[in-house]
This record gives structure tokens, sequence and C-alpha cells, in this order.
């Protein structure tokens, strides 16, 4: 996004425009004087002028959508090859996201609709090639019926391929949907680079190319979840720490804590070998600093098997300051805490970029 830079803010989202998107006007202007004069490339700029001012329309409707629902929209990016609304995240729930992923294209076909009103549809009138003033309305009027079918296509990154992917996952795992979504998408890109070496049409395949990687991009963040999938509690538990002891003093604990680097510690009772507590951060600001850890320490730890699903801690991990990674014998081999599970989540997903 370096090549990006902002215009202003819009309805509470930042717009910003990429550097190339001005090349893309100048080059339409030239063209387009060089084939028909200064009226030529006055249309032909307004065109593509108002060809972004849709884009940024489609775009808005998604992010006033996503806020709907309590997601931020810092900021949308005008690209040559369309726009891109930033959302924080996109909704859990099915009907969220085909309404987020619907609300682009429903802003482009209110625009057909008005403009369709305004100055009326005639088959008769070429919507290529002869561009002029008087025909503007109706080619952006057309634009924006492309745009929204073009949009709906149910392929990965299209706004339809969304819409597939969150109607297909109403009925199976969401990691499932989006496998079969991505390979519709994958489907419809092949026939679509057939379809456009067939007859000729060079932007046809390129696009097919473009929706094929991105298809196979969803599809790749499937194989990675599925990877996640495979690693289990032992994998990634903190097994080199320091324990506490229940007699420490809080400034000791807090010190040992600190530089542990880990979110919590176990306490154990060195007489005994076992493990008696735990003791988060958070426990010890709340401490006052004559007590010792046996008095602020959390006595219930949930404990889970070496061989547990990864994925299956993680509700554990986000209700307690601590798993316990227990052997079948009783002894406890390490520990698991949320912030370690969310640095392996983070490590997986970069590996795999
Ligand atoms: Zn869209």
């Amino acid at each position: 996004m370096t090549w990006s830079f902002p215009i202003g803010r819009l309805l509470g989202s930042q717009l910003r425009i990429h550097a190339t998107f001005f090349l893309l006007l100048l080059w339409v202007g030239v063209t387009a004087y060089g084939a028909g004069g200064t009226y030529a490339a006055l249309v032909n700029v307004s065109y593509v002028l108002l060809l972004f001012a849709c884009v940024i329309a489609h775009e808005y409707g998604h992010a006033l959508m996503a806020r709907r629902f309590g997601i931020r929209t810092p900021d949308i990016t005008l690209l040559p090859i369309g726009g891109m609304a930033r959302l924080e995240r996109m909704p859990e729930k099915p009907g969220r996201e085909i309404l987020v992923a619907l609300a682009g294209p429903a802003v482009n076909v209110v625009i057909f609709l008005a403009l369709w009103l305004w100055v009326g549809l005639s088959p008769r009138t070429p919507l290529s090639g002869g561009m002029s003033f008087a025909t503007l309305p109706e080619q952006i009027a057309m634009l924006n019926l492309i745009l929204a079918l073009f949009n709906m296509i149910p392929a990965f990154p299209m706004d339809g391929g969304r819409v597939l992917r969150a109607t297909l996952s109403i009925f199976m795992a969401r990691v499932t949907a989006t496998k079969v979504a991505s390979l519709v998408g994958q489907g419809v890109a092949i026939v679509g680079a057939a379809y456009g070496l067939w007859t000729g049409q060079l932007i046809l395949v390129l696009i097919a190319v473009f929706i094929f990687m991105a298809a196979r991009a969803e599809n790749n963040d499937v194989a990675l979840r599925d990877r996640l999938k495979g690693m289990v509690a032992r994998d990634v538990m903190i097994t080199e720490y320091t324990p506490l002891r229940p007699g420490d003093g809080i400034e000791v604990a807090r010190l040992t804590l600190q530089r542990s680097g880990h979110a919590a510690l176990p306490v154990k009772d060195f007489a005994s070998g076992r493990v008696v507590g735990v003791v988060s951060e958070q426990a010890l600001d709340d401490a006052n600093s004559d007590e010792t850890v046996e008095g602020v320490m959390q006595r219930q730890i949930p404990a889970v098997p070496p061989e547990t699903p990864l994925a299956r801690t993680l509700r554990l991990v986000g209700s307690a300051p601590m798993v316990a990674v227990v052997s079948k014998d009783g002894t406890m081999t390490g520990f698991l805490t949320q912030a370690r599970v969310g640095e392996v989540l983070q490590a997986a997903t970069e590996r795999h970029r």
C-alpha cells in the first residue's frame, strides 16, 4: 500500500488512491485525444472518473453494511483494477457475511435503476465505440449493471464467491464451505479462460488467471487451517520455564514472570514436586505487596492430555490463565497460554505467506 496515498475522509473511512490510477487516467486521455481530439479525451476521462466513482460507491456499500455489524472499516483504496474496502474482519454469521457481500453489487444495481429511470435505455444506442456526453448516463448505467453481474460471479475474490461460501456454510462447516466455494471459483476461471482463448479475448483470459489464483489462495488458506487442525497440545506447549513457589513474595513472582516472557506461570510445591496452582500477570497486578504467591494463585487449572487437538484447547486457553498439559501418569509436562497459542497461529499464517 506504499503507492497509495490518502485524499480525504468520506463517511467515516479514509479514501486512498493508488498512484498508478493517475497513470491510467493519463493513458486513457492521451489515447482518446490521439483518436478523436479534445472532445474524445474529455468524454473518455469523464467515463473513467465516473467508473471509479461507481467502484468507490460499491466499496462503501460493503463498508457501511459491515459497520452496521460493529466491524471497523478504516480505509477504502482505489486501485486501477478496482476498489478495496479494508474490513477489520469478516462477520462470522453466514447471514451477515451474505449481507456485507451483497451490499456492494446492490449499490451498482441502485445506480443502474436510478439512471435507467432518469434517461431511459434505448437498445438502438451503441454501447461501445462512439462515446459522447449525451450517451454517457446510459453508458454508466450499463456499466453499473455489468459491475453488479461481474461481482456476482461465484468465485473468490468476487462478492459472489463470498455469498456462495456463506450460503454453503449454513449447511456445512465453514472450512468445508470455503473449500467447495474455492473449487467452484477455480472451475469458473477455467471455463472463462477457455472461452477467452476460443474467442480470442485476451483480457478475459487474464481475468480468469487472476480469479484462478485468488481461488487457489483461498483454498490454501483452508489447507493451513487443516495443518493447524493436525496440531496437538504437545506440539506447542511451553516446557522451559522457572516455576514459582507457594512461599514466593509478590515482587519475586512479578520479576520471575517478567523474565519468563509468559503470561502466567505454574506454582510448584517443591516438597511434593506437584503443581498446585497458577499465577497470572493480572493476579499479580491486583495483589498487595505483602502477600505471597500461595495467597493469590488460582488453584483450579484446566488440564488436557498431550494429544488434545489444538483447536479443542482454544476455548480453554481463552477462559483460564493457563491450561496444564498432563500426561497419563498425572505429571504436568508443559502448559499452554492464550498468548502462546496466538503466537503459533500467527507463525503458521506467516510461514504460509
Ligand atoms: Zn464488492
